[in-house]
Formats: C-alpha cells, sequence, structure tokens
C-alpha cells in the first residue's frame, strides 16, 4: 500500500526568519490531516525546519548532496551533515540542476547510491523536454533516465525510492501536464521499474508529478491512480496554498 506523499520544493526561496514564519504557520494548519507532507527547503533552513517540526509528522528533505562522504568540493554538503541534522528526504537531479549546474545521469546515479547506503530516502527527478515531447521522444527520455540512474542500485534499495515526473515544460510555467498526460507518464515510469526489477519493487515505489501543481488541480492529479503525490514549487512557498493542495 503506497502512502501518498506530498513535497514543497522551496527552490532557493526562503532566509531563515521568513522559513520559522512559514513553518509556524504550516504546523498549525497541519495539525488536522494525515497526508504526508515534506518540505524540501535551502540548507541554511533545514535546522530550523527539522527543529520546528519534530513533534510533527512533517518531513525535511535536502536539494542536493554530494556522492562523497567528505573532501575538497567548495560549496558541497555531504549526506553525514544531513542526517546530522535529521533530514529525511533528499531531492536528486532537478531540471534546474541538470539545466543550469551540470547534473547529469552519472551524478545521480552516484547521489542515489550515496543516499540509499544512509537513512535519507531519495526524490528522484525526471522529464522531458518541450523540444523532446513534440518530437515523440518524451517516453524514451524519461525510461532512458531512470534505467541510467538506477543503474547497479539493488531491489532492496530501489524500493524505498521516491521518483517524481517532472516535465520540463510544466515547471514553473504555469501548464499543467493534463492528468491523463502525468497519469500516462507515471505508469511508464512504473512500468520501466517492474522491466528493471520486479512488480513487487514498482508496487512500492512511490511516483509524484511535479510542474504548475496548485490548490486548483492538485485533485485532479492526485485521483490519478499511478500518482502517488506531488512535488510542489512555486504553490509550497504559501502555508495557506500548499495546505490546500495537501488536503487536496
Ligand atoms: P513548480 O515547480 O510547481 O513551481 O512548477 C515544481 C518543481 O520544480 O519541482
Amino acid at each position: 500500500m503506497r502512502v501518498p506523499l506530498i513535497a514543497g520544493n522551496w527552490k532557493m526561496f526562503k532566509t531563515k526568519a521568513e522559513a520559522r514564519a512559514f513553518a509556524e504557520e504550516f504546523k498549525e494548519l497541519y495539525k488536522d490531516t494525515d497526508i504526508r507532507a515534506a518540505i524540501c527547503a535551502p540548507f541554511t533552513d533545514l535546522d530550523l525546519l527539522v527543529e520546528t517540526f519534530k513533534d510533527t509528522n512533517i518531513m525535511v528533505g535536502a536539494q542536493n548532496v554530494h556522492f562523497a562522504d567528505e573532501g575538497a568540493y567548495t560549496g558541497e554538503i555531504s549526506m553525514a551533515m544531513l542526517e546530522e541534522i535529521g533530514v529525511d528526504l533528499c531531492i536528486v537531479g532537478h531540471s534546474e540542476r541538470r539545466q543550469y549546474f551540470g547534473e547529469t545521469d552519472e551524478t545521480c546515479n552516484l547521489k542515489l547510491k550515496k543516499l540509499l547506503q544512509g537513512s535519507i530516502t531519495p526524490i528522484l527527478c525526471v522529464g522531458e523536454s518541450l523540444e523532446e515531447r513534440d518530437a515523440g521522444r518524451a517516453e524514451d527520455i524519461v525510461k532512458g533516465q531512470i534505467k541510467a540512474d538506477l543503474e547497479g542500485i539493488p531491489a532492496e534499495d530501489a524500493k524505498k525510492m521516491v521518483i517524481a515526473y517532472e516535465p520540463i515544460w510544466a515547471i514553473g510555467t504555469g501548464r499543467t501536464a493534463t492528468p491523463e498526460q502525468a497519469e500516462e507518464m507515471c505508469a511508464v515510469i512504473r512500468k520501466s521499474i517492474e522491466e528493471l526489477y520486479n512488480e513487487d519493487v514498482a508496487d512500492e515505489v512511490i511516483i509524484q508529478y511535479g510542474g504548475s501543481v496548485k490548490p486548483g488541480n492538485a485533485t485532479e492529479i492526485m485521483n490519478q491512480p499511478e500518482i502517488d503525490g506531488a512535488l510542489v514549487g512555486g504553490a509550497s512557498l504559501k502555508a495557506k496554498d500548499f495546505i490546500e493542495i495537501i488536503n487536496f
């Protein structure tokens, strides 16, 4: 039985003071719900969020991690640093990191392997560009990412993962994939997992949709059988909008 997970991705938004104001408001609003929720925040907000949410079920995630244990990697953060703070989740391979920061399927694969050795659940992002979709290559692109990113990861680890289907053309554009498009690709992802592993793993993996999810479209997206949650950018920045999505 897959338990839905709705995660916010704050990207590079919110100072510590802003994060504190959000967290206090959100904690109150979240009281009457049992849907799993998470906030993936900038590194500088993580300790504050873990502390504020400690008596709740609200999880806290990072947006990136380095694959080495430690070393001369200026500007990077290791898994041990995140584990020490008490972070539950970490986004890997978000399209903005692939596009602007040289993230590749190879580095995603190394990061997934590192996280799966420890206690932090990865949220792996995959998705095609508009050009790829228009050329009829969306499925192949996404399947290729899944295969390359999960290379060498054993079934018992793959089961623990969250995968977010995020068509690049729907991120921050206000142009959401239709529920049918999102459902179709999430089914393709689950099928790929079944082919790479087995039905049991495919049945357990949580697959989210991300890309312009907002209060007005969350219900129809969440009602799709293959979609187990959402990765929410812009609409996770306001506690009232985010709680509306969670209470879809
Ligand atoms: P968006 O971002 O909801 O603002 O489109 C989603 C994401 O990038 O994860």
